[in-house]
C-alpha cells in the first residue's frame, strides 16, 4: 500500500520533532530546511523546558504534555541511539523565581496559587531554603519559590537527537534546499518549488520557526508569525555557581508583554560545560542580527542584581536569535484551512525547544485524524491573531 507523503518544511526542534512522531506512525517523510538542521533559532536560544513560566491555560497545558514526554522520548531515542541522546544533556533541576520587591512577591504567591490549581507543583522557599538551594543567590529578596518540574536540554543536540531518531526511521534530509513556493493542483497543496526542483507529498508542515510568516505567504496561505529578538551571555566555565534554572520574578510578565521595545529580565542558568548563560532580552526588531551594548549591558545588571557574586566573572561570548513571535503569545498547531494539504506547527515564541515534544505530537493526532490528549482549540490556525489581516485564499499554480 502506498504511504502517505509529509514534507516537514523547516529542521529546527519543532521540524525535528513532527518528523520523528510521523516517521514512528508509519508516514513516509522528507525535512527540508534551506539550512543546516537546528542551524537557526532551535541553535540561538537556551534550553529551558519550564512550566514555572505558564499561567493556567492552553500553553501550560502543552507544556505539561511536553514535560512528561521527555523523558519518554529521550528513553526511547536511547534505545536506538544512546550517544544522541547523551549530548541532549536532560536535565530535571528544577526552577526557582525569585522575587526581588513586595510587590513581585504577592504576584509571584497569586500566580503559583493558580498554577497549583491546575496541577504544577510549586514550593514556597523560606530564605534558608533558598540559600541552601543557591548559596550565591542574592539575600536582597522578598519571596521565592521553587518547581520541581523544571528542566533543561542542549537544544541542537536535542533537535539533533529527535531527527537522528527520524532518519533512522527512514526520514529523509534534503539541506541547502529552500522553499521558494507551492504548487497546487484540484484546490490542494502538492508540491513544493526548490532550487533542487519540485518536491511532492500528501501533506507539507511549516515548521519555519520565525521564517513561517514568510513560507506560508510564498505558499500562498500567510499567518502572522514574526520575529522577536534574544540575547544571551555566556560565561567562562565556572565551579558549581548555580544548580537551578533561576529567574526573576518579573520574567514572567516580559514573556507576557508584547511591548516592542527593549524589555530584559535575569534569567540565568550554569550548563553542564560549566558555562553560566545569563539571559535574555525581548527586542521586536525585524530580522536585526546586530548584539547591541545597552542590550547586553541591561541583562547583566539584572542577572547581577540575582547573582552579585557574578560581578567579575569574565563573559566569553554573546549570541543571540529570533522568537517566533505570534500576537496572542500561543502556538499554531493544525491544519490550514485556507490551503488543503498544509499543516503548521510553529509559533512557539521562547518556549519552542520545551514544547517541541508535545507539539510534534499533538500534531501526528491531527493528521492522522486521531483524538489528542488536551484541547487544541487555542491553537487553531483560523484565530484572529494567527489569519487577522493577511489571510487570503490560496492562489493556484500548476506545475
Ligand atoms: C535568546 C533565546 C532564548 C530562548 N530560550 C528558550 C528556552 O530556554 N526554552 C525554550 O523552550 N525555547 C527558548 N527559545 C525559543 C526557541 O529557541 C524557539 O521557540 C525554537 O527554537 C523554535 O524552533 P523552530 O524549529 O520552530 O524554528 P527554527 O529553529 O528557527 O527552525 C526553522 C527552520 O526553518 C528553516 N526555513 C525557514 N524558511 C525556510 C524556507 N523557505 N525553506 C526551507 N527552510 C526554511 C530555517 O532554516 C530553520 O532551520 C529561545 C529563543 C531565543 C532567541
Amino acid at each position: 500500500m502506498k504511504r502517505t507523503r509529509v514534507a516537514v518544511l523547516g529542521a529546527g526542534i519543532v521540524g525535528a520533532a513532527c518528523a520523528r512522531e510521523l516517521v514512528l506512525a508509519g508516514l513516509q517523510v522528507t525535512v527540508v530546511d534551506r539550512g543546516g538542521a537546528a542551524q537557526a533559532t532551535t541553535a540561538h536560544g537556551e534550553g529551558n523546558v519550564l512550566v514555572s513560566d505558564k499561567a493556567p491555560g492552553p500553553e501550560l497545558e502543552l507544556a505539561q504534555l511536553s514535560r512528561r514526554l521527555w523523558p519518554q522520548v529521550l528513553a526511547d531515542i536511547a534505545e536506538r541511539s544512546a550517544h544522541a541522546v547523551r549530548a541532549v544533556e536532560w536535565e530535571p533541576k528544577g526552577g526557582i523565581v525569585v522575587a526581588t520587591t513586595d510587590a513581585g512577591a504577592v504576584e509571584l504567591s497569586r500566580f503559583a496559587d493558580a498554577q497549583r490549581a491546575a496541577g504544577v507543583r510549586a514550593e514556597v522557599l523560606d530564605a534558608d531554603a533558598l540559600a541552601a538551594a543557591e548559596p550565591l543567590v542574592t539575600r536582597d529578596h522578598t519571596g521565592a519559590l521553587h518547581y520541581p518540574d523544571d528542566a533543561q536540554v542542549q537544544p541542537a543536540a536535542a533537535a539533533a537527537a529527535l531527527l537522528t531518531d527520524a532518519l533512522q526511521g527512514g526520514a529523509e534530509l534534503r539541506t541547502g534546499c529552500e522553499v521558494l513556493g507551492g504548487v497546487m493542483r484540484a484546490g490542494r497543496l502538492t508540491g513544493v518549488r526548490t532550487p533542487a526542483g519540485l518536491i511532492e507529498a500528501d501533506m507539507f508542515v511549516n515548521a519555519a520557526g520565525p521564517w513561517a510568516g514568510e513560507l506560508a505567504a510564498r505558499l500562498g496561505a500567510p499567518v502572522d508569525v514574526r520575529p522577536r529578538r534574544g540575547d544571551v551571555l555566556v560565561t567562562t566555565p565556572l565551579p558549581p555557581t548555580v544548580f537551578h534554572k533561576v529567574y526573576d520574578a518579573d520574567y514572567v510578565g516580559a514573556v507576557g508583554s508584547s511591548a516592542e521595545e527593549l524589555q530584559t529580565s535575569a534569567v540565568v542558568e550554569s550548563t553542564r560545560g560549566g558555562s553560566v548563560l545569563v539571559g535574555s532580552s525581548r527586542r521586536r526588531v525585524g530580522f536585526d542580527d546586530s548584539l547591541r551594548p545597552e542590550v547586553l549591558s541591561g541583562i547583566a545588571a539584572k542577572a547581577l542584581r540575582l547573582f552579585p557574586g557574578l560581578a567579575g566573572v569574565p563573559v566569553m561570548r554573546a549570541y543571540g536569535g529570533f522568537r517566533p513571535y505570534v500576537p496572542d503569545h500561543l502556538p499554531i498547531i493544525g491544519a490550514d484551512p485556507r490551503l488543503t494539504g498544509l499543516w503548521h506547527a510553529g509559533g512557539h515564541e521562547g518556549a519552542g525547544i520545551g514544547l517541541s515534544v508535545g507539539t510534534a505530537r499533538l500534531l501526528r493526532n491531527l493528521l492522522l485524524d486521531l483524538p489528542t490528549e488536551i484541547d487544541v482549540t487555542a491553537f487553531r490556525v483560523d484565530r484572529p491573531a494567527v489569519l487577522g489581516a493577511t489571510a487570503h485564499p490560496a492562489r493556484e499554480e500548476t506545475a
